[in-house]
């Protein structure tokens, strides 16, 4: 049987609506707009369709956006310099650093120079180090976006055997932390791993975050699973287009997965819907007040104001 199709479109539609309600009220009750700096280096072309996208939700939610470019050959000092301008700046609540950067430049250096409550990536140490503590943390947001793709299908993931494939510190390490707080049984596997389709069959839910085509084939799923794809590669299609192709088979997952992402159109739409969110639960904590949870299956205060629904 055919697996339901996971609307990441629809899915994120819903939470950016969520997130503007929450931006409208702050800047009615506290005349406090959230706004988010997003800093590009050079001109990576996909780079450039995501800032674009980004600044375009972030003014349609309600906040204001600042968009900072550099040339390719900024320097190190030039970026941290920029870093520290904005850590400073009242308006800006949440910092976005697009990644990759040029390979003159040592992206850990600037990412720990980001003042972690405006880290709306989730990529410093201080926020790292909190979500593997279980504690409230800004926290990545593309695993933030996966999570909520798996709980639309099972809400509670408590016990469920996770298979995430990729280890990045952008999606594959901040996605285990986030399910192991969901209480699900996590195994990470990487380009060492050995067996990959065994290992990925154990997975009541499999996430993969590699960066290869199609990757992962039907046989390698278990029947019924929740499959959310991260994979985003841009291969040249019919008529001088380009198609944008996930790491899993869609085709044959779909009929042994229980539910699954699309790409595009699953874990994308989620990723800026969870910037917005993290920029308002950063101007948010702020200005001192209840940072709202929307949901996202962290901290969820009883008395939030700027989040419920
Ligand atoms: P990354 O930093 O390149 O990490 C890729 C991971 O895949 C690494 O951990 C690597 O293992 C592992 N890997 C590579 N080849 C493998 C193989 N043959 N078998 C098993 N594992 C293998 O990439 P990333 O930043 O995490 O991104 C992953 C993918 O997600 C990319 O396609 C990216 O474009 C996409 N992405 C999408 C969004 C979105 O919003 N839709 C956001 C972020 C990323 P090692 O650690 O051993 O090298």
């Amino acid at each position: 049987m055919a697996a339901r199709i996971i609307d990441g479109k629809a899915i994120a539609a819903e939470l950016r609506g969520k997130v503007a309600d929450a931006a409208h009220r702050l800047a009615r009750d506290r005349s406090l707009v959230p706004g988010l700096a997003v800093v590009l280096v050079g001109a990576n072309p996909a780079s450039e369709v995501y800032v674009a996208n980004k600044t375009k939700a972030t003014i349609g939610s309600g906040m204001r956006s600042y968009d900072h470019r550099l040339p390719e050959t900024a320097s190190e000092a030039e970026l941290v310099a920029l870093i520290g301008r904005l850590n400073a700046d009242p308006v800006v609540h949440g910092i976005l650093l697009q990644l990759p950067l040029p390979d003159h430049i040592d992206a850990q250096k600037v990412i720990a120079a980001i003042d972690p409550r405006k880290d709306v990536d989730g990529l410093t140490p201080e926020n790292f180090g909190l979500l593997s503590a279980g504690l409230p943390a800004l926290a990545a947001c593309t695993p933030l976006g996966c999570v909520i793709l798996a709980k639309s299908v099972t809400r509670s993931l408590e016990g469920l055997e996770a298979v995430i494939i990729g280890r990045s510190n952008l999606v594959g390490k901040p996605l285990a932390q986030l399910l192991l707080n969901e209480n699900a049984t996590v195994t990470v596997a990487h380009s060492k791993s050995k067996d990959l389709a065994a290992i990925c069959r154990r997975g009541d839910l499999l996430f993969a975050a590699v960066g290869r085509p199609e990757m992962v084939k039907g046989h390698w799923i278990k029947p019924g699973a929740t499959v959310v794809d991260v994979g985003v590669t841009r291969l040249p299609g019919q008529g001088g287009k380009v198609s944008i192709v996930g790491d899993i088979a869609f085709r044959e997952a779909s009929q042994v997965a229980g539910a699954i992402t699309p790409v595009p159109g699953g874990v994308g739409p989620m990723t800026i819907a969870c910037l917005l969110a993290n920029t308002v639960r950063a101007a948010c904590g702020l200005a001192g007040l209840p940072a709202p949870s929307f949901h996202l299956g962290i901290d969820a205060p009883a008395d939030n104001v700027y989040g419920r629904d």
